[in-house]
């Protein structure tokens, strides 16, 4: 089996819980959303084809902790992952990370049992301009329970009645919660007035900036 992977590198984490740690990153190609804010390239040209040998030879060469399968969305590759992870999660010795748009559940339910944390994007029509999808992001949260955070990335824009209802999510699944101003972070947002919403109706939130355009890294 193959997977279009756009690139393989070693870097510092620069969003989330794990903010600041050493990882190998695995991007995928491709993805189902189009969010305003993106700037990812994500398409499937200009990417590598490979099959599950050749990556675990990749990633093995690395002496990060922690693997983070990211992308575009990953989880359109979960047959590829499931069967990577199957053969090779063993020899690795390294703890995985999958970073998702929280929106493919039916897939995450066929590598959920292998992965050790899930980063799970909840995408704000404020700030994405698609549809909110919040009974997705349940059912998804619902398979990802006990191993997952949400990373909600917020502008000006976002409204009173979507920190309800992220609030809402994250205190039904005992699931921490990262406040992420879009880059590049625009100072005039009201950082603390929004965190402080959030924090009225669920405690276990953290307002973190990507750290990326600060250490110059990927
Ligand atoms: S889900 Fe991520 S990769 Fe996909 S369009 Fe949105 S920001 Fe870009």
């Amino acid at each position: 089996m193959n997977a279009a992977i756009k690139e393989i590198f070693e870097s510092i984490q620069g969003e989330g819980i794990l903010i600041g740690t050493k990882q190998v990153f695995v991007r995928f190609a491709n993805c189902n959303l189009n969010c305003n804010y993106c700037d990812t390239d994500f398409s499937n040209e200009n990417c590598m084809e490979l099959n599950e040998e050749e990556l675990f030879d990749k990633i093995k060469k690395f002496n990060s902790e922690s693997v983070a399968l990211t992308g575009g969305e990953p989880l359109l590759s979960s047959d590829f992952i499931r069967s990577f992870l199957l053969k090779y999660k063993k020899y690795l010795n390294k703890e995985f990370l999958l970073e998702t748009n929280g929106t493919m559940y039916e897939k995450l339910s066929e590598v959920i049992d292998l992965i050790d944390i899930v980063s799970m994007d909840i995408k704000l029509k404020s700030a994405t301009c698609e549809e909110n999808l919040f009974d997705i992001n349940d059912k998804f949260l619902n398979l990802a329970k006990g191993k997952v955070f949400i990373k909600v990335v917020f502008n000006s824009d976002i409204q009173d009645s979507e920190i309800e209802q992220v609030s809402s999510l994250a205190l039904k699944y005992s699931s921490p919660l990262v406040l992420q101003p879009v880059s590049p972070i625009d100072t005039s947002i009201p950082f603390i007035e929004i965190y402080d919403k959030f924090y009225s109706k669920y405690s276990d939130v953290r307002l973190i900036p990507q750290i990326h355009p600060f250490l110059k890294v990927r």
